[in-house]
């Protein structure tokens, strides 16, 4: 029997900031709840400092945001459903990839979120390492830092979704309008590359992708 024709790529797509509109959900249940003003849209990555929550508190309102089924009370951003029904279409193999903690009510909300939207996702991976350990070739996530780790140890390149929370770190970003052209770029520049050197032909294509004209040094 012979193997199944390879796919595309395989893209994981993290939920909060990418796919799911987490900030916009906090900020309207928290005021719903009358916990905190924060704002739908914030510009910086920790923006709960600015509206006067320190680290703990900020873990703690999220837990009970959890609770509260608040990661299934927002329909995923528009632009983040298309995109993924058309990568989808296209041939790509899709996976959920988050970093929220794995309890019992988040791996209802999650996947109950997943399945109110038919999202096509192959699988989900919940839990702190679930972006590190999934089996793929390219993670698009809105944190920095996830990128930062996934060059260092991870199985996949990254790709950085523009957010305004996201502006001050360098390097290359995309947005979703963006998103499925150069994820077949990136498939073609891949194909036919061993396994084994996946990876690291990824982050080349990736580079290659949105390098600007070099400056010529007369
Ligand atoms: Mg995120």
């Amino acid at each position: 029997m012979s193997p199944p024709e390879r796919l595309v790529l395989t893209v994981a797509l993290d939920f909060d900031g990418v796919t799911y509109p987490f900030t916009r959900a906090v900020s309207a249940w928290a005021a719903e709840t009358g916990r905190a003003e924060l704002p739908a849209e914030p510009d910086a990555w920790a923006y709960w400092r600015e509206a006067g929550l320190d680290d703990n508190e900020w873990a703690e309102l999220l837990g009970a945001f959890a609770d509260d089924d608040g990661y299934r009370r927002e329909a995923p951003y528009p632009e983040a459903l298309e995109g993924m029904n058309g990568l989808f279409d296209a041939g790509c193999d899709l996976l959920g990839v988050t970093s929220r903690p794995p309890s019992r009510v988040v791996h209802t909300s999650t996947f109950g979120w997943v399945a109110d939207w038919m999202l096509p996702l192959r699988a989900v991976l919940i839990g702190p390492n679930a972006k590190l350990e999934a089996e793929c070739d390219l993670v698009v996530d809105d944190d920095p830092e996830v990128l930062a780790a996934l060059d260092d140890l991870g199985e996949a390149a990254g790709l950085l979704l523009d957010r305004p929370w996201n502006r001050e770190a360098d390097g290359p970003r995309v947005g979703w309008g963006e998103l499925p052209a150069a994820v077949a770029v990136l498939a073609d520049a891949v194909a036919g590359v061993p396994p084994s050197e996946r990876k690291w032909a990824l982050v080349d294509a990736v580079a290659d992708f949105f390098c600007e004209a070099p400056v010529q040094d007369w």
